[in-house]
């Protein structure tokens, strides 16, 4: 197959994924449905079963303008965001994969950035990571690794277990994607503990933890310490920026009521609210950085 054909192939069956992912997202909180049942999607505000036409990627939010056909209640432009994010990770996967012989390596990568999606955004919507990401990965990690053994062609680790063949060998990628999964929880699972004893309350929580674990199972022990390092850089920005947010917030309504806060209270109330935000969202972006690009962003450090 062409490259360019293999990338559209990717970016067209991304974008009903990503449709699939908004539906996982969305329903992840509520009781009285699954994934499965009701088959076909409802405009929350009228319960209008949506037709086929209405539930086209991308193309049905954007003749719509954005509101149900029915109700013309706005549709939130997360639905469009996700599935073109999501279009455009499995095309990205399929370029960092080359070619189109690899073709499984490229799906796993699709696969497991997919979930990265779904563990981003309920994180932000529930402040909770669902087990079938986290668990699901730590179990498919070894196994996936074991069968696409160039999921670990990057890995100092597979590679030296290797020796002696030509590419990765199986039982490498295995042991490489073992050494990721136990790092990945135990560092994680080491800065809660500490910070639970130095500060007296939970630092990191558990579904972090299990994050970091299945991702560690995808891109080995020197992706796990990228992805972590990603991590915390995005999550310092955005806690930065957050409090930032908090602190113009607070000071303007202040202004609006004509009794302007002084700054270093309206500072410190911003830190107090602002100080909270969920980490998942940025150890999946970590992970996904790691996933695809590690050996890049190594020898762009060294
Ligand atoms: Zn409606």
């Amino acid at each position: 197959m062409h490259f360019e054909v293999f990338l559209l192939w990717m970016g067209l069956a991304g974008l009903f994924v990503g449709s699939f992912l908004n539906v996982v997202i969305y329903r992840y909180p509520l009781e009285e449905v699954t994934v499965s049942n009701p088959r076909r999607s409802r405009c929350p505000k009228c319960e209008h079963s949506l037709g086929w036409y209405e539930n086209i990627p991308l193309v049905s939010w954007t003749i719509q303008l954005g509101r149900c056909r029915h109700c013309q209640v706005r549709i939130p432009w997360r639905y469009p965001l996700v599935e073109g994010l999501t279009s455009g990770l499995w095309v990205a996967a399929a370029f960092a994969a080359g070619s189109s012989e690899e073709w499984a390596l490229a799906m796993v990568w699709a696969v497991v950035l997919s979930g990265l999606v779904v563990a981003t955004f309920v994180d932000f919507d529930c402040l909770e990571i669902p087990d079938s990401v986290s668990i699901g990965g730590m179990l498919a990690g070894p196994l996936l690794s074991a069968l696409v053994p160039a999921l670990h062609g990057g890995s100092w680790l597979a590679v030296r277990l290797s020796e002696g063949s030509s590419q990765v060998t199986s039982m490498g990628a295995f042991t490489a994607s073992i050494a990721g999964l136990v790092l990945g929880w135990s560092i994680l699972a080491g800065i809660g503990w500490l910070g639970a004893r130095a500060f007296g309350k939970e630092a990191m929580g558990f579904g972090d933890v299990k994050l970091l674990a299945a991702g560690g199972a995808f891109v080995g022990p020197g992706g796990v310490a990228l992805a972590l390092m990603a991590a915390s850089v995005l999550a310092s920005v955005a806690g930065v920026l957050n409090i930032a947010r908090f602190y113009y917030l607070i000071r303007s309504r202040a202004r609006r009521r004509g009794v302007p806060k002084p700054v270093r209270k309206a500072l410190h109330v911003a830190r107090i609210v602002g100080r909270y935000i969920p980490f998942g969202p940025y150890l999946a972006v970590g992970i996904g950085i790691a996933l695809l690009y590690w050996n890049d962003v190594i020898s762009w450090l060294l």
